[in-house]
């Protein structure tokens, strides 16, 4: 396979602190030789693990790119044993579009791995992860949040894997992190994900889910910084103690947890982000918004458990997801 025509302008090998970008060319209407120049920062000090952090997968989910961008600025080598990989924004067309997909070929990075170096520019932005930057990594931190269209509980999750002590591991690092919540992590269609490319390679992958509606606030960007602080130490790379944080754990036991609504409209919720939920339920109603006097669709809980993301717009649309529910795992 062709290389990557990404270009990085710093060195994953060398000591220090470096700042600067994974740069790749985009030629177009207004600027012929152009790049897209995303920002990348290393910190390297000797021997040690390598965690790759990354926000902006999606580029409307804020969390990630505040506790980045933030660590970027403010790590120093000395503090580090190993090496930490920092990309904040990594669809960086999508985040500075305020986005979930790219505004340049509307690649969506979660549904673009393992890449291409000949594709779409999503599709190379995917393929260096995978060729370079992954093969690299010991632990990988993937933040995410709801962006414009969905709301969550905030927590950090990994997923149940055929490799038990790889899975180990990464619920071990979610522990870590200190989320509120932790989640035991089941995907819709987890065929070309981020997080299916790393754990593939053997990498201790954890992810997030810290809130959303295409903003964040005061406590859920506190616990992206304080979570993402929490793993290095668990990691090994920074030292001091881990900030020991009450967290309840969940799981999605089987696909009966996503709700998706059959018909468009106005959406009353019924419950709220915590609420506690008996199968049966009515979570939310759909009202037909074309005329007056009609029945709204009432869309009902299909198992016991508390709501752990939500339909964030005042109006949705067929096939949209209205809730998914979590069971609480006894601990
Ligand atoms: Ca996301």
């Amino acid at each position: 396979m062709r290389a990557s025509p990404i270009s990085p302008t710093v060195d994953f090998s060398a000591d220090g602190v470096q700042h600067g970008f994974l740069r790749l060319p985009y030629s177009r209407d207004d600027s012929a030789w152009g790049s897209v120049m995303i920002p990348v920062t290393v910190v390297k000090n000797g021997e040690g693990p390598t965690a790759l952090l990354t926000g902006g997968n999606h580029g409307d989910e804020y969390e990630g790119p505040i506790a980045l961008f933030d660590l970027a600025r403010s790590l120093k080598a000395e503090e580090v044993s190993g090496r930490v990989i920092i990309v904040p924004a990594m669809n960086y067309p999508a985040f500075l579009a305020g986005t979930r997909t790219s505004p340049v070929d509307k690649g969506n990075m979660n549904r673009s791995f393992p890449g291409a170096p000949d594709g779409t520019v999503t599709q190379k932005i995917a393929d260096f992860f995978q060729r370079v930057l992954l093969p690299l990594a010991d632990i990988v931190l993937d933040f995410h949040s709801g962006g414009k269209t969905l709301d969550f509980l905030p927590f950090c999750a990994a997923h149940i894997l055929p490799d038990k002590a790889q899975e180990a591991k990464a619920f071990d690092l979610v522990h870590a992190f200190g989320a509120p919540w932790s989640m035991k992590m089941l995907e819709i269609d987890a065929v070309g994900m981020y997080d299916t490319a790393a754990e593939a390679m053997g990498k201790i992958f954890i992810t997030t889910e810290l809130g959303g509606g295409g903003t964040s606030t005061a406590k859920s960007a506190g616990i992206a910084k304080a979570g993402v602080a929490n793993v290095l130490k668990a990691a090994g790379i920074l030292k001091g103690p881990i900030e020991a944080a009450q967290t309840t754990w969940l799981d999605m036991p089987d696909g009966n947890c996503f709700l998706f609504a059959e018909d468009g409209g106005l959406i009353e919720p019924l419950f709220d982000l915590g609420d506690t939920v008996r199968m049966g339920d009515i979570v939310a109603r759909i009202y037909p918004v074309g005329r007056t006097g009609e029945e709204p669709l009432n869309i009902r809980a299909k198992m016991n458990g508390i709501l752990a993301a939500r339909h964030f717009p005042g109006l949705i649309k067929s096939g949209d997801c209205v809730s998914v529910l979590a069971s609480v795992v006894m601990t």
